[in-house]
């Protein structure tokens, strides 16, 4: 977890505890219902119920060599709260703009996460092509192979 809010980068976090894993877990399940949603009345009505126990205050700020951004998370808040803020507010941007398609699951069988497909022809597949992506290529080139002998 501490992990976590270091790499993201999670800002304005202090101790993390062991209630804040259950806190950021409970909230994963819910983020992930939203992204496998199976249409968008059923996302919508997802990611409002989650966005309307968020407190979310916007305020612009520049830190840690990051240039002028919003922050949607208030002050004081938990991992949880922050995460629920932050990137609640970037999914609904993505529903309004009618982008639901870019909401993924990663196509590698032993993996669960969802993406955000930002490539300019939406072809991602992979939660990371250097993990997930390059593990099944690996697997698919091991097939090619014993098909082959
Ligand atoms: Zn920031
Ligand atoms: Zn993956």
């Amino acid at each position: 977890m501490e992990e976590f809010v270091r790499r993201r980068e999670v800002s304005g976090v202090g101790v993390v505890t062991r209630r804040d894993l259950a806190e950021v877990q409970a909230l994963r399940e819910e983020f992930h219902a939203v992204f496998t949603a199976p249409d968008q009345p059923t996302a919508v009505t997802l990611l409002n119920t989650l966005l309307q126990r968020t407190r979310i205050t916007p305020h612009l700020a520049e830190h840690d060599g990051h240039p002028l951004h919003v922050h949607y998370f208030a002050p004081g808040s938990s991992v949880a709260e922050h995460l629920a803020a932050d990137c609640g507010v970037a999914l609904a941007h993505v529903l309004v703009e009618n982008e639901r398609d870019r909401l993924r699951t990663c196509a590698a069988p032993d993996c669960s996460h969802v993406f955000v497909d930002e490539s300019r022809n939406r072809s991602r597949v992979y939660c990371d092509s250097r993990t997930c992506g390059n593990r099944m290529h690996v697997a698919a080139y091991r097939a090619r192979r014993r098909d082959a002998s």
